[in-house]
């Protein structure tokens, strides 16, 4: 008979640590929503239902991830095992704090990996407190261990360090330029990126009308504009842009901005000073650039990082709103004719991350899911998230892919064993 472990098999400690964020979601959701701003709501029903299924999906595989046996020429036995990278070093944002956490841990833990993660400096709290709920999951201490600090000391210090041996980032482009910069300058250890975008959401004259028009509303405001897929060039078809336009902007004046720990609230704080300056800055370049500003603008109130949810019309694609990540709450609509024209100047950008259409007709549908280079594309929806679902992107956006099978690649090496028979 076997001796028992003391350690569990790891899928087991990742379902259970599951159970204990849902356990503790209440408290987790506050802390996200205490850290980065965001409403309380979506902290809940979204942050937080997402990482749990994360972590369950990846629970899931930790025992289902296997080598092949290849027949190859002459008196061999030739299989192949899947076995860790070794030490992961994860770098995250602080837009989604808690679920970039679990993107970024529940693979390379279901793979056998032993991880140091460097959380964003703005929004620590969320990921400490799920430290606590890992140890008492069953992991072995040191297993996983969680760094709060900055970029340019503790996150560069992963990225040159010759005893690690990958790293995963997700922010910005111009840092995953320097992430890769440092494993070429170190020890090549294994680079993953999610980087930034420049979404193109695309409506024709033919689609649902309300649909788009509320899911292009969500699609760019939503968590203040802070999602690195944020449809942020606005693409409308000619026939129905008057229309668009006026509905769009009637849909920002009503949506809520204020106290994140109100039920009501739509709309939270930016995360701090620098992301509030930043936005402030772009929306004053669009009125410079001759865009029209036909609704918000300013800060609201005097206190907080709140800004007023903005809609620029006759954005062109020149402008700076419409080449540069403005990571905020500001909407840029930009006018096109036809198919053919539309997928060529939805590519003209550095990025590839994300895309949408609003359609009826499947031609188009499938025309614009075929013709964009970007690694998710939504038809008749935006920011459907799923564990299962693998996400990334081409170009400057990234690269490898996070979720899903795909995802569990970026965390194991493949060794061929050849056995003369
Ligand atoms: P953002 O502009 O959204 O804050 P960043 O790319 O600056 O995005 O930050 C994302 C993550 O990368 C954070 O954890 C941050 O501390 C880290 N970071 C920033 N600069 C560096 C750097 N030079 N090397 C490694 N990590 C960094």
């Amino acid at each position: 008979m076997e001796e028992s472990h003391a350690v569990l098999p790891v899928g087991v400690s990742i379902y259970k640590l599951a159970d204990l964020i849902e356990a503790n979601k209440e408290e987790l959701a506050r802390l996200e929503t205490l850290d980065n701003g965001k409403p309380l709501t979506d902290s809940l029903n979204a942050d937080l239902s997402l990482v749990i299924a994360c972590y369950r999906y990846y629970a899931g595989w930790a025992d289902k991830v296997q080598g092949k046996t290849i027949p190859i020429n002459g008196p061999y036995f030739c299989y192949t095992r899947h076995e860790p990278v070794g030490v992961v070093g994860q770098i995250i944002p602080w837009n989604f704090p808690l679920l970039m956490q679990a993107w970024k841990l529940a693979p390379a833990l279901a793979m056998g990996n032993t991880v140091v993660m460097k959380t964003a400096e703005q929004t620590p709290l969320s990921a400490l407190r799920v430290g606590e709920l890992i140890l008492e999951a069953g992991f072995p201490p040191g297993v996983v261990n969680l760094l709060s600090g900055y970029g340019p000391t503790a996150g560069q210090a992963i990225a040159r360090h010759r005893d690690i041996d990958k790293v995963a980032f997700t922010g910005s482009t111009e840092v995953g330029h320097l992430i890769m910069e440092a494993a070429a300058q170190s020890n090549l250890k294994r680079v993953t990126l999610e980087l930034g975008g420049k979404s193109p959401n695309i409506v024709f004259a033919d689609a649902n009308f309300e649909e788009a028009i509320e899911g292009s509303h969500q699609g760019l405001f939503f968590n203040q504009g802070q999602c690195c897929c944020a449809g942020s060039r606005l693409f409308v078809e000619e026939s129905c842009y008057d229309e668009f336009v006026t509905k769009s902007v009637e849909r920002a004046r009503s949506r809520r901005v204020g106290d994140p720990f109100d039920s009501n609230t739509e709309q939270g704080p930016q995360v701090d000073q620098e992301q509030f300056n930043k936005v402030m800055g772009y929306i004053e370049s669009g009125q410079r650039d001759g865009a029209q500003m036909l609704c918000g603008g300013g800060r609201l109130g005097d206190r907080g990082y709140f800004i007023e949810p903005t809609v620029f019309a006759g954005v062109r694609d020149d402008m700076k709103i419409a080449q540069e990540e403005v990571f905020g709450p500001v909407m840029s609509i930009i006018k096109f004719k036809d198919v053919e024209e539309v997928i060529q100047r939805a590519n003209n950008t550095i990025y590839g991350l994300a895309a949408a259409v609003w359609t009826k007709d499947i031609t188009k549908a499938h025309a614009i899911a075929n013709g964009v280079r970007a690694g998710t594309v939504w038809v008749n929806c935006y920011d459907v998230f799923d564990a299962a679902a693998p996400f990334g992107g081409f170009k400057q956006s990234g690269m490898g892919r996070e979720l899903g099978e795909y995802g569990l690649q970026q965390y194991t090496e493949v060794k061929t064993v050849t056995i003369k028979l």
